[in-house]
């Protein structure tokens, strides 16, 4: 079946007023507030086994009614996706490689159990609900629209096995700065206790257990001060892996960028493969390898290592500025500063915000 759905419209009755809609996005914080729509398909298994998505519609923002056996709620079938939604000078609002998060949605579901979504009914989701909701678009300097796609198992059944009723939904929130303010560098967590992700496991998939699996980390990285943290695999000489929901990348003096490879513990993270193709056609060496945290520590004490950064949707770029473990630390070389990183970001978010020329084709037009 390849026919787009079509999506009904209900529009709320009881949107936010326009004060408050303004006093939110004069400080929208993120993921605190959440616009007026969202859009919904359902997916159901039929008796003859067959599956197919429907029902595609944007319906008022409110609490989902779910039987209290859904699968969701018991065994954590539910995988998401986040991206943003810009708008340009002109009015347009656009879209970062939203085909990349519909193909990854896909990867997703697929480990998970779940219905793959079709790219068109992924995209169109999007649009449907940034054209119900585009007073919502902030538009202060590097402020976007944060899209979160997500897929739940609402069957009523407790038997172990994938649901035959699945919710899919976007929900929208306006985002300012990620971590507020002007842009510091963030202190990391080294976990020594914890692993996010192993050998078979759903590491790569962007499913909400690999984040519950984290919070324990968290709290242990905000028990000694630090912001993130940082998982490695200990079963391969300590390789670095990720942040609990970013990639890592680290600058060499001799003109090398690099960054874990993608291993099947790592998720696809759509900023990291834009950092890498930016960098490459800047010319900058760039190595998807295994990089160990001996190396990391060894390289920033020979002044090897000149730069270490984080990324994702959410906080685009970000200079890491010391990393702390269990009796030792690594202060970050370029505290601050991070030439390279803040150079690729301005460019990145360039792309994004319509300031520098989408020359790849990266941006979807979405209202
Ligand atoms: C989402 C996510 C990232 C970043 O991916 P982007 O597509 O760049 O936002 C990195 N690591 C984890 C674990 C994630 O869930």
């Amino acid at each position: 079946m390849t026919e787009t759905l079509e999506f009904t419209q209900q529009r709320s009755d009881r949107p936010k007023s326009a004060e408050e809609r303004a006093a939110i996005l004069a400080n929208p914080g993120f993921g605190k507030h959440f616009t007026d729509h969202t859009a919904v398909v359902d997916y159901k298994v039929d008796a003859d086994g067959s599956g197919g998505w429907s029902n595609a519609r944007i319906e008022p923002y409110g609490p989902i009614m779910m039987d209290p056996a859904a699968a969701v709620l018991h065994y954590g079938q539910e995988i998401f996706e986040g991206l943003k939604a810009y708008q340009h000078d002109d009015g347009s609002v656009w879209t970062f490689r939203a085909e990349a998060n519909a193909a990854r949605l896909n990867t997703s579901a697929r480990r998970l159990a779940l219905p793959e979504l079709p790219e068109e009914t992924f995209i169109e989701s999007l649009r449907q609900l940034v054209a119900a909701d585009k007073a919502w678009v902030p538009t202060g300097d590097g402020e976007a629209l944060y899209l979160r796609p997500f897929m739940i198992a609402t069957e009523a059944f407790l038997g172990v096995r994938p649901a035959h009723e699945v919710s899919y939904r976007v929900i929208a929130s306006p985002a300012g700065n990620y971590w507020g303010g002007e842009l510091k560098p963030v202190s990391i967590w080294l976990s020594d206790r914890y692993s996010r992700a192993g050998e078979g496991g759903t590491g790569e998939a962007k499913c909400g257990g690999n984040y519950a699996a984290s919070l324990a980390a968290q709290l242990e990285a905000e028990a000694n001060g630090c912001q993130q943290v940082l998982f490695l695999d200990k079963f391969n000489d300590n390789a670095i892996e990720e942040l609990g929901g970013m990639n890592v990348f680290f600058v060499f003096k001799d003109g090398s960028l690099v960054t874990p490879e993608l291993n099947g513990h790592i998720l696809h993270g759509v900023t990291r493969s834009s950092v890498i193709e930016l960098a490459k056609d800047r010319g900058l060496d760039v190595q998807e390898r295994k990089i160990t945290i001996d190396e990391w520590r060894d390289g920033v004490a020979a002044g090897d290592i000149t730069e270490a950064f984080a990324c994702g949707t959410a906080a685009v770029i970000t200079p890491i500025g010391e990393l702390k473990a269990d009796g030792w630390s690594i202060a970050s070389p370029s505290a601050g500063s991070g030439e390279v990183a803040m150079s690729i970001r301005q460019e990145l978010l360039g792309i994004q915000t319509g300031a520098v020329e989408d020359s790849r084709g990266w941006l979807t037009r979405l209202a």
